[in-house]
């Protein structure tokens, strides 16, 4: 069991280029934390601090207590398994999960249980005798696994292992990677992506990344429903939480906006008379957004749909550059497109944000 304490770890290329900072972080023993951000934000640059294959230009990682900050890799008690999966290609599946084992002089008997054992859990067995280029993309990701897992580490680092799979694959994959957190309930894994669906459906908490340092953390229902800020509300749900911008007309245990666009929403989130006036974004997301007769948040034309099956997408047309609203509608709704429809909402259901910080507390 390994826990995993990061403390104002920070990131600095040449001393000028500043890529992370105040990175503070308890992972607990047997989690699967998800690394999620945009592309460029340092998930990468993080994960690979914690490998030891990047200098930590400032504050302090511990595993279980001990300071790992100027311990070589292969003491960390880590493996990494990297987006690409190079595999021997003139080694069996077999000889590819034994080689490293190999190395570290282990007996013949100990290699053949550890790689048994491996290709039991990622179900390899069938594949043991085949070459690589015998084998699917999604088969080949699993044994570039099993090759970590074979020397059985405390922690594993996944550095987006399911990018150059296609779509089918890699729902099939990161399916395996769950049943394989659940194989291994002790061991400390930590999953960098960008993919969202991949971030809530795997993760035990999700640590949000964004402007050089953690935007927030928390399990996936944490941060779909509690947001702290805009960032995290529009980066967790697809389509993108909507937020539309107003002024605060009435406070008490419900807090009512005066949107900008003429509308009228009300929020759950409790506000008092100091709130009274200030600009804030309403946040709602287009899958609690409902037709309405009566106070609506937004009457809009209805510019494009796009009906999936088990949900219609409206994207409602906006004034000039304003930002586009989208509502998505349980089940099939045909004839839409060109309506003027009025939008609200559940107040539960309703964020706040001022200065770009949830007014929740
Ligand atoms: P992510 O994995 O989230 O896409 P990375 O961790 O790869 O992001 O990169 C984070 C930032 O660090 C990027 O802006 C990248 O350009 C910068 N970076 C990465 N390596 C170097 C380097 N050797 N020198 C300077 N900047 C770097
Ligand atoms: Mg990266």
């Amino acid at each position: 069991m390994a826990e995993l304490k990061l403390r104002d770890v920070e990131k600095t290329y040449g001393g000028a280029v500043n890529v992370l900072k105040d990175i503070n972080l308890d992972i607990e023993p047997g989690e699967l934390i998800v690394f999620v951000g945009p592309s460029g934000c340092g998930k990468s640059t993080l994960l690979r601090m914690i490998a030891g294959l990047e200098k930590i230009t400032g504050g302090e990682l511990t595993i279980d207590g001990q300071i790992m900050n100027d311990m070589p890799p292969a003491q960390r008690g880590i493996a990494m398994v990297f987006q690409s999966y190079a595999l021997y290609p003139h080694m069996t599946v077999r000889e590819n999960m034994s080689f490293a084992l190999k190395i570290a002089k282990k007996s013949p008997d100990e290699i053949r249980t550890a790689v048994d054992e491996a290709a039991k859990v990622l179900q390899l067995e069938p594949f043991l005798d085949r070459l690589p280029k015998a084998l699917s993309g999604g088969q080949r990701q699993r044994v570039a696994i099993g090759r970590s897992i074979v020397r059985d580490p405390q922690v594993y680092l996944f550095d987006e292992p399911l990018s150059n799979l296609d779509a089918a694959l890699r729902v099939a994959t990161r399916i395996e990677i769950a049943r394989l957190k659940e194989a291994m309930p002790d061991r400390t894994m930590i999953y960098v992506t960008h993919d969202q669906v991949e971030a809530m459906t795997l993760a035990s908490r999700i640590v949000v990344l964004a402007n050089k340092g953690i935007a927030q953390v928390g399990t996936p229902l944490d941060l779909y429903e509690r947001p702290e800020n805009e960032f995290v509300a529009q980066f967790i749900g697809s389509p993108a939480m909507n937020l539309l911008p107003g002024k605060i007309s009435g406070t008490g245990s419900q807090t009512t906006v005066a949107l900008e666009g003429g509308g009228v929403a009300v929020s759950d989130i409790p506000t008092t008379d100091a709130d009274m006036g200030k600009v804030v974004n309403i946040g709602v997301r287009p899958e609690d957004l409902e037709a309405t007769q009566g106070d609506a948040i937004f009457t809009a034309r209805v510019d494009i749909t796009e009906a999936l099956g088990e949900v219609t997408l409206l994207y409602f047309e906006t004034e000039g550059d304003g930002i586009g609203l989208i509502a998505k509608l349980p089940g099939i709704h045909k004839g839409l497109r060109g309506q003027t429809i009025s939008m609200t909402s559940d107040p539960a259901k309703i964020h706040l944000f001022h200065n770009g910080q949830s007014m929740r507390v």
